[in-house]
């Protein structure tokens, strides 16, 4: 594509001069168009927009200078070249300043000149217009790019409001969470809660930050188990922990967390939810009140009644022993709640709560079925049903006491007594038998004591009833055999490897004025239960010290005497003041008087009973176990006990000869005991292959029938007398 050609104006009132250019420059291609004054000169640029202009100064009408200017108005990128006759250096400067490109002197006598001159201009020109588009085009691309980065502004915006805007709804959401945020380390220091924290707390939050979580969190062992949960799961939900607030107040809250390990220079946090659930759980615990507990008396209701039953049923069963259900009415309770009104009646039914509740064991419950109906649950009453129900009539004779005393309700001077019947648990021939059978039984036999007069106990099963009818005549007239003096101590032999007589062991008869001898295993029992044991066992004791003085006054010494303690007796806070009293009161050297404990009872509470020991220890008393190996039996107590002796059970001892196992443990007692440093008395050595049995194993002493029965003092004391050798070969 060829050029277009480049048009050239020149403007010169001279021909000869226009017609010398025209000639010159069509040489070199250019077009050339002509005015020969200025005002067509005007004209022709108007009309033909040449690429270059050439003018003269001087011209008719309109001179050059003018022209110009006009020019340059019209189109101020168009070259101008002055061509002038005038040499006046003034005009070349008016034209210079009015826009003219070069100023050429006329004539011109090398027109090369001219045409270097025009490729100058017309090489500007081109720059410029270059330069021009492309400033037009910067410009046009800065405001594109300008608007683009507008729009990319608006966009931003829009999106940084709407990131404001979630970022306040998220602040407001947490702010005004109910549940608290929280993010701590697994070391426990908090990295960040919400303020929420303060209704929980009492906290602020910016207080908290930093802390350590586990300041708060009392239960150590609480707070091991989160996190091994967190550990294990990576989270927890509707997790229960216990915190404690500002005032030291324990808040159960439930947690849901979850464990991020680190991550891009984060470390390893836990973070989650934190809710007070205290509220909660008092209405839970509330709901299980109303569920489970009597509104009047705040008792245990049936139901919970019957939950725990089968429990103690089961419990009976598995660890073959028996309880004992009470199932007491209020005798004429209905007339007291017609003629004095319900609210004196409830009032009486409160009281009769709060009597029938004050002095129970942990393990055992009293209920409200409704009206005035009452029952009491007693957990593990003894291992034979008999046991159980000369142990339940005791309790039973207590609360029927303790309930017939006087009421004082609301100004009313008040007397009731309640009807009881009682169902032993489990019944022996029966496994079917459930709660429901139990309830009735118990309910059949309050029946009978109403029928019977009202005011009295009554057992569902005849055979528990003569067992407890057998009870309440022996514990009648236990309360008067010390008075009456029907307690006699006999004393039972204990001798060592060479038959030689080294002491003996008290036990008590009770010879009755009607019934004759009574069996220490038939009343010791029932005056456990009943208290008695506490005179009685005064009694035996001061009775002991005195023989054993009597003895000695006679020359007739004994190296001990051993007498038995009974757990109430031992649990008294004064004991040990009652054996310094009597050993004082008596005179004996307290090194000849023994005291036998049980297993079950120094194990009841270690350490008051290592304190009580040690005291006897200090006062010189010898001190054994008796009945070993039938309770607990275990080396780890024996081993803190300041004792002297241990007595094998008879119970062993009697089937060496047919029970491996029994013979084992035997010789396992007495190598025990030897490594304790302790004696070993064998109980109940009947024959001479027990007592052989036992020699060979280094039992050192012996007390049974095989050398004596327990003798009446005379006796004894002739034995005493005798040179105190008993038969070692011959029954
Ligand atoms: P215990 O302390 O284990 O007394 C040993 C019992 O075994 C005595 O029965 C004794 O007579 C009996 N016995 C002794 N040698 C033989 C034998 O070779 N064969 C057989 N089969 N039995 C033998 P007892 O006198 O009937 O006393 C029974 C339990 O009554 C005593 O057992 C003791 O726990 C308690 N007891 C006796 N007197 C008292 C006392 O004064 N106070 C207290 N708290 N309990 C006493
Ligand atoms: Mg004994
Ligand atoms: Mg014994």
């Amino acid at each position: 594509m060829s050029e277009r050609q480049i048009r050239i104006l020149t403007i010169d009132d001279e021909e000869n001069i226009r017609d010398s250019f025209r000639l010159y420059l069509e040489d070199f291609d250019y077009q050339v168009i002509e005015a020969k004054n200025g005002r067509e000169g005007l004209e022709l640029f108007a009309r033909e927009k040449p690429d270059l202009v050439l003018c003269d100064l001087r011209m008719p009408e309109i001179d050059g200078l003018e022209v110009l200017s006009r020019i340059r108005e019209q189109s101020p990128d168009t070259p101008i070249i002055v061509v002038s006759g005038t040499g006046v250096i003034g005009d070349a400067i008016e034209a210079v300043r009015r826009g003219a490109w070069n100023y050429l002197l006329k004539p011109i006598q090398d027109l090369s000149t001219l045409q270097h001159a025009i490729d100058q201009a017309l090489e500007r020109t081109r720059l410029i217009r270059e330069n021009r588009a492309y400033q037009e085009h910067l410009e046009e691309e800065v405001i594109s790019r300008t608007e683009d980065l507008q729009k990319a502004m608006a966009d931003l915006s829009k999106t940084h409001q709407q990131i404001k805007l979630s970022e306040a709804r998220y602040r407001s959401i947490y702010e005004n969470l109910q549940d608290v945020y929280f993010e701590i380390l697994p070391g426990g220091e908090i990295r960040e809660v919400s303020p929420s924290i303060t209704q929980i707390s009492d906290y602020h939050c910016e207080d908290l930050i930093g802390t350590s979580i586990w300041q708060f969190y009392p239960r150590r062992d609480d707070r091991e188990r989160l996190l091994e949960e967190l550990q294990i799961h990576g989270f927890v939900s509707d997790y229960e922990i216990h915190l404690r607030d500002k005032g030291g107040r324990i808040v159960t809250c439930s947690i849901n967390a979850r464990l991020l390990p680190a991550e891009d220079g984060r470390p390893t946090i836990i973070c989650g939810t934190l809710r007070d659930i205290s509220e909660r759980k008092l209405a839970e615990a509330h709901i299980e009140r109303l569920a489970y507990y009597d509104a009047l008396t705040d008792l245990p209701n049936r139901r919970l009644l019957i939950d725990r039953l089968e429990r103690d049923l089961a419990r009976a069963r598995r660890h073959k022993h028996f309880g004992a259900m009470l199932f007491l009415d209020l005798d004429r309770f209905k007339n007291i709640n017609d003629s004095l009104g319900h609210q004196i009646g409830d009032e009486l039914l409160k009281e009769v709560a709060r009597r029938l509740t004050s002095d129970l064991r942990l393990e055992d419950t009293v209920s409200r079925l409704g009206g005035d109906e009452f029952i009491m649950l007693l957990a593990d009453m003894g291992d034979e049903p008999s046991t159980a129900a000369t142990q339940t009539q005791a309790k039973a004779e207590q609360i029927q006491t303790r309930l017939s005393k006087p009421y004082k309700v609301l100004g009313h001077d008040l007397h009731i007594t309640p009807s009881i019947g009682v169902a032993i648990f489990p019944t022996d021939d029966d496994p079917n038998e459930d709660s429901n059978d139990i309830l009735r039984h118990a309910d059949t036999a309050m029946y009978r004591a109403k029928d019977d007069g009202r005011d009295a106990i009554r057992f569902f099963l005849p055979s528990m009833q003569a067992a407890a009818d057998q009870r309440l005549e022996i514990e009648k007239d236990l309360r008067f055999a010390l008075q009456r003096n029907e307690l006699k101590l006999y004393f039972q032999p204990q001798v060592d490897q060479n038959g030689r007589l080294v002491g003996a062991e008290t036990l008590l008869r009770w010879i009755h004025p009607k019934k004759g001898f009574i069996s220490p295993a038939d009343f010791i029992p029932v005056a456990e239960a009943t208290g008695l044991i506490l005179p009685i066992g005064l009694w035996v004791l001061e009775a002991s010290c005195r023989q054993i003085r009597l003895w000695s006054d006679q020359g007739l010494s004994i190296q001990h005497l051993a007498v038995n303690v009974s757990p109430r007796q031992f649990r008294q806070p004064d004991f040990i003041r009652q054996v310094y009293h009597v050993i004082e009161r008596t005179g004996v050297d307290a090194n000849q008087l023994g005291l036998e404990l049980t297993e079950g009872m120094v194990i009841d509470n270690i350490n008051d009973t290592i304190d009580k020991m040690q005291a006897l220890k200090q006062l010189r008393v010898e001190l054994s176990i008796d009945d070993f190996g039938t309770g607990y039996s275990s080396l780890a107590y024996l081993k803190r006990l300041p004792l002297d002796i241990l007595k094998i059970d008879q119970s062993f001892v009697r089937d060496i000869e047919t029970d491996d196992g029994d013979a084992a443990i035997v010789e396992t007692i007495i190598s025990m005991a030897h490594h304790l440093d302790l004696k070993v008395i064998a109980e109940g050595v009947e024959t001479i292959f027990e007592l052989d049995f036992l020699n060979q194993r280094g039992c050192e002493i012996y007390q049974g029938y095989y050398f004596s029965r327990p003798l009446p003092e005379k006796e004894f004391t002739c034995l005493l007398k005798s040179g105190q050798q008993l038969p070692l070969g011959e029954s």
